[in-house]
């Protein structure tokens, strides 16, 4: 298994990952050589270089000065942490217990002889016997160790002496978790569904996510796309296990359970923008027992929840039933009150709030810089979304041009066609290939008989008595990448052509208004028009401001601006307890993971029984193009289990020594 073929940036005396042997020890580094199976980086956090690394792919050691046999032992601890919460498989809970104990003998100073022999079979026996890849791929570092270190075996049990124990972290993740933004615990969320304890799942869920009704209907899964289970078929369907919970609760009309473990100093905080972002960090603050509120211009929360994406997509009542729950956690959310026009940064800051959350979205509609764009019937994509969701506009013209390729557009067109448009169509200046839709969005659309008239790009717009009449368009070619790496479009000249159209709908992006901020809010802007943040702590330059989701990303996804909500929250309530203003170890796995790499799309991944992923039923095409009906079901309990059966448990465990 190659990554990439990166390079190693570090120079190695031994490595045994995925299987390639590299044995520099005992020679002179000129000749050293290469590891080719991973990057590794220099240092796992500023001044702590990295050592060694152990885990799922074997052995990485760059520094004499760590002792394989401490090593193991501290990685054999973080595996039967996990393991002591699983109880899955017998022996793999008291067979990892054992092998912890022969290491701390080792390391003591009371080592035996028939220690190598003992871990041997035991990692065998494991191996196995395991049901998932904690159990399977556990134990295979602990035989390299053995096979490839078995001098430092043998000289512990002569001499026995005791081992100075080392610096470590160690870190348990799985390849869909480590893709997910917020990194939900989703083996585990989905065992509990295996196992019909659908309550127990949702629990799991909300430790760290508030919208799982919302994201398990609209998140664009990137858990999915680096699902291991799709090496071997399709991944497993988990955005729709946990929409299938959080439908579970809603249609058994239970109230959500939240426990609220109160820090012991908590704080005032304001929250400007009840999005995605805006309502995590809320929910977080609120279950550390925080008196935290929410200021939100629309008259309804929600952010693109309730008034971007469409209700066949995204029902109004799920939103706001989870959004309820938030506030009977605690939560306070004042609708209809602008920052920045309604009361001011200043004021809040006046008011005792000691820190403020910014989550303002990307709401401001890109013009398209083109004649004829004030004419009437010449629409912005979100503009015209928001005005369908609140009941404003409910009608259009027969013939609707869309000029965009993202999701805005593919919502704008697909809304059009409900609204009864006979044809509503799509105008793209480059290919269908480099659309930044999401691929289910185009398909979905195209499902629907919408047409995407691509390499196509607006001249102007002509109106008659004005009103829009027809968009004239000039044929692309596409040239090289430009700076957003997509082929550049290059307008053919000559080429115009003129479409009659009743409307036109321009979805070119968004960006966020930062008329909120007050003179002594101290934060910078980035070049893009985004807030700047630190990555690890979602501080802005203003000590007392924080920020995150589409005003920190630009427009991007709901999953990302929970994430930012949450890391934002546990920074505030951090800082509200005394602790330092810094990354987290988390943080740093995160960058380590970003070159070892949790998955492998080459890795080949057995499976007992191939199966295929349980299909989710839609509203048929036809019966979509008038009605707003959710177009996506749920799965039905068994669906719901079939499918979880089909997830690996793809733990992995990762110990690095500095
Ligand atoms: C049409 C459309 C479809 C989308 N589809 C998907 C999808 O399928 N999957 C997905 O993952 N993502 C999707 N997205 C993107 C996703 O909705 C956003 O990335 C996400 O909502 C960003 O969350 P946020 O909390 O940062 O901002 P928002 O959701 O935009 O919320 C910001 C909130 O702040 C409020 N606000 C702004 N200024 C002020 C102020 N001065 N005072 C008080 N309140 C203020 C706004 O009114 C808004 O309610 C879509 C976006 C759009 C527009
Ligand atoms: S099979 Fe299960 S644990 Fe493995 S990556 Fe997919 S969802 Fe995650």
């Amino acid at each position: 298994m190659v990554y990439g073929g990166k390079e190693f940036v570090k120079d190695v005396l031994f490595s045994s990952w995925q299987g390639q042997i590299i044995d520099n020890r005992g020679k002179e580094s000129k000749d050293f050589a290469s590891v080719d199976q991973v990057a590794l980086q220099e240092y796992f956090k500023p001044g702590e270089e990295i050592k060694a690394m152990m885990g799922w792919g074997g052995i990485i050691i760059c520094s004499a000065e760590v002792n394989i046999l401490d090593l193991c032992r501290v990685y054999i601890e973080a595996i039967s942490d996990h393991t002591k919460t699983c109880d899955k498989c017998n022996y793999c809970n008291t067979g990892f217990k054992e092998i912890l104990e022969v290491f701390r003998d080792l390391t003591n100073g009371e080592a035996r002889e028939d220690d190598p022999e003992f871990l041997q079979t035991a990692a065998k026996t494991i191996i196995g016997y395991s049901k998932c890849s904690i159990g399977r791929e556990g134990p295979v570092p602990l035989l390299h160790a053995l096979k490839y270190f078995s001098e430092d075996f043998s000289r512990a049990i002569r001499e026995r002496s005791q081992v100075a124990a080392g610096r470590y972290y160690s870190k348990l993740t799985a390849p869909c978790m480590d893709a997910c933004p917020i990194h939900l615990d989703i083996p585990r969320y989905i065992e509990r569904i295996k196992e019909a304890k659908f309550a127990d799942s949702l629990e799991v869920i909300r430790e760290d996510l508030p919208l799982p009704g919302v994201v398990g209907r609209v998140c664009y899964h990137p858990c999915e796309d680096h699902c291991l289970r799709a090496n071997a078929d399709e991944p497993i369907a988990i955005r729709l296990l946990k929409r299938f919970v959080a439908d579970q609760e809603l249609s058994s009309r239970k109230q959500p359970a939240y426990p609220i473990i109160s820090s012991e100093t908590t704080g005032k905080v304001a929250i400007v923008g009840a999005g995605p972002a805006g309502l995590t960090c809320a929910y977080h603050l609120a279950r550390k027992g925080h008196p935290v509120t929410v200021f939100e211009k629309q008259p309804v929360a929600g952010g693109m929840m309730a008034v971007g994406i469409p209700e066949y997509r995204l029902p109004q009542d799920i939103v706001q039933a989870e959004i309820e729950a938030i506030k009977k956690l605690g939560g306070e959310i004042k609708t209809s009150l602008e920052i920045g026009r309604d009361i001011t940064t200043e004021q809040l800051r006046k008011e005792g709030y000691q820190y403020i959350f910014i989550s303002i979205g990307a709401h401001e509609c890109k013009k398209l810089g083109i004649e004829g764009e004030d004419l009437k019937g010449v629409d912005s994509g979100l503009d015209f979304l928001k005005e369908v969701r609140s009941g404003k506009k409910n009608t259009l013209g027969k013939r609707i041009a869309v000029i965009g390729g993202g999701n805005v557009a593919i919502d704008a067109v697909r809304t059009a066609r409900r609204l009864g448009a006979e044809e509503a169509f799509i105008i793209y200046r480059r290919s269908r290939e480099e659309m930044p839709a999401h691929p289910d969005e185009i398909k979905d659309c195209e499902a629907e008989g919408i047409h995407i008239q691509t390499l196509t790009n607006p001249k102007r717009i002509i109106g008659e008595n004005g009103k829009v009449k027809a968009i004239e368009c000039l044929e692309v070619t596409l040239g090289e990448p430009d700076a957003s790496g997509r082929p550049h479009p290059i307008p053919v000249e000559g080429s115009e052509f003129l479409m009659e159209v009743d409307g036109v709908i321009s979805a070119l992006g968004q960006e966020s208004d930062w008329a909120c901020l007050g003179p002594e809010c101290v934060c910078t802007l980035s070049e893009w028009g985004t807030l700047k943040v630190n990555p690890f702590t979602m501080q802005t330059d203003d000590p007392t401001l924080f920020a995150g989701g589409d005003a920190v990303l630009g427009p991007q996804s709901l999953i990302e601006a929970t994430a930012m909500g949450k890391k934002a929250a546990f920074t505030i309530d951090g800082l509200l307890n005394g602790s330092p203003l810094e990354a987290g170890n988390d943080d740093y796995f995160d960058q380590l993971f970003k070159t070892v790499k949790i998955y492998d799309p080459n890795e080949t991944v057995k499976v007992s029984e191939p199966r295929d992923r349980k299909p989710v039923t839609k509203l048929p095409s036809e019966t979509r193009k008038s009605s707003f009906e959710e177009v996506e079901k749920g799965f039905s309990s068994p669906e719901a289990v079939a499918e979880s059966e089909r997830c690996l448990r793809c733990y992995r465990v990762v110990t690095v020594a500095v």
